[in-house]
C-alpha cells in the first residue's frame, strides 16, 4: 500500500490519534484523498460505514483498516492502545485481505432508477402507520408482510441492526442475505413467517409497498425518501469491500467480547 488516507471520528481522541498515525505515515507513504489504496478510520464501526460510503466508486482499489476508539469492533481490528502497533504493522507487516459482500438495493422513482448499497444492511422504515407490503422471493409470493419495517442484512451486517431484531448470527464469508421483520404483527388475522429468513446469493427479495405513509429506505447509516416507490429489490451485491488484516482476530472473539462478556 502506497497512498493512505484517515478518516477520523470527530471527537478528541479520535482526533489525536489520526494525528499520530498520520505524522508516523507520512514519512513512509504517500497521503492521497482523492485515490488512497489504503483508508484508516479511527471512530468506531459507524466510522467504518462512512468511510465506505464514501469511497463506494473506489472499492476496487481501496483498503480498509480500523482502529476503534471504543472497544473492539466489528470492521476495526484495533483498539485504542494499539496505535502503534497499527503504524508497525502497516510500514512492515504482510497481510491478507477479506472481501465483504454488500447488500444492494434497487429501485424506481418519478421515472428514475435508483442504487443503493449496504455493508450492513438496507431497511424499510415506517414510523407513521403500519407498513404493508407483499413480499416475493424472485417470482414466488412469500407473504404479506405488515409492520414497522423490513431489514435486509448481509452477513457482516448479521451482528449489527439485524441482531437486534432478533436475527441470526452469521460467520463471516457465507455469502447470504437475511430478511428481518421488524415488528411484525402477527395474529388471527395478519401473519408473516416471524423468523428471518437467510436466502442464498440466487435469491432476489421483492418488496410491493401497499400502505404506506412515509416510509424511508435505510441504507448503512444513510436515510432516503422512498414516498412514492411501488416495489423494490433487494439482493447480495457483486460489489464487495476490501478490508485488509495485518493479523488474524477471532470471529468469536469479537462476539464474545461485544455481547457476551465483554
Ligand atoms: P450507531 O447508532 O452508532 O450504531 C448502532 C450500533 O451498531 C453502534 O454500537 C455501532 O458500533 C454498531 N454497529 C455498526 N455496525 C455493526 C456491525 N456490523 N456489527 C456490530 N455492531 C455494529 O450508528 P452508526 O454508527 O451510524 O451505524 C449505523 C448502523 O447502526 C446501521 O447500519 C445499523 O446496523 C445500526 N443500527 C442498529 C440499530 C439497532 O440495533 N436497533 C438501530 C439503528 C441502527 P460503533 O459504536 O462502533 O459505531
Ligand atoms: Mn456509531
Amino acid at each position: 500500500m502506497k497512498r493512505y488516507w484517515i478518516l477520523a471520528k470527530k471527537d478528541e481522541i479520535s482526533l489525536s490519534i489520526e494525528q499520530v498515525i498520520d505524522n508516523a505515515l507520512s514519512k513512509h507513504l504517500s497521503k492521497d484523498e482523492l485515490h488512497p489504496d489504503l483508508l484508516i478510520t479511527v471512530g468506531g464501526d459507524g466510522t467504518m460505514l462512512r468511510a465506505v460510503q464514501l469511497y463506494l466508486e473506489q472499492l476496487e482499489t481501496v483498503h480498509f483498516v480500523g482502529i476503534h476508539t471504543g472497544t473492539l469492533g466489528f470492521y476495526t481490528d484495533y483498539e485504542a492502545n494499539e496505535v502503534e502497533q497499527l503504524i508497525q504493522d502497516i510500514l512492515y507487516e504482510e497481510y491478507t485481505i477479506n472481501k465483504m459482500n454488500m447488500v444492494e438495493v434497487n429501485y424506481q422513482r418519478n421515472q428514475a432508477n435508483y442504487r443503493h448499497y449496504g455493508l450492513n444492511e438496507a431497511r424499510i422504515e415506517n414510523i407513521y402507520s403500519t407498513l404493508v407490503c407483499d413480499i416475493k422471493i424472485d417470482n414466488e409470493f412469500l407473504e404479506t408482510f405488515r409492520g414497522n419495517g423490513l431489514c435486509i442484512s448481509s452477513t457482516s451486517g448479521s451482528t449489527a441492526y439485524n441482531r437486534s431484531l432478533g436475527g441470526s448470527v452469521i460467520t463471516p464469508n457465507i455469502p447470504i442475505i437475511q430478511l428481518s421483520e421488524i415488528a411484525g404483527i402477527h395474529h388471527n388475522a395478519y401473519r408473516s413467517l416471524q423468523s428471518s429468513l437467510i436466502l442464498d446469493q440466487q435469491h432476489t427479495i421483492y418488496c410491493e409497498l401497499k400502505a404506506i405513509n412515509k416510509p424511508v429506505l435505510g441504507v448503512d447509516q444513510l436515510i432516503f425518501d422512498i414516498d412514492g416507490v411501488k416495489q423494490l429489490e433487494f439482493k447480495l451485491s457483486k460489489r464487495y469491500v476490501q478490508f485488509i488484516h495485518y493479523r488474524s482476530i477471532s470471529f468469536f472473539d469479537r462476539i464474545r467480547k461485544a455481547f457476551i462478556n465483554g
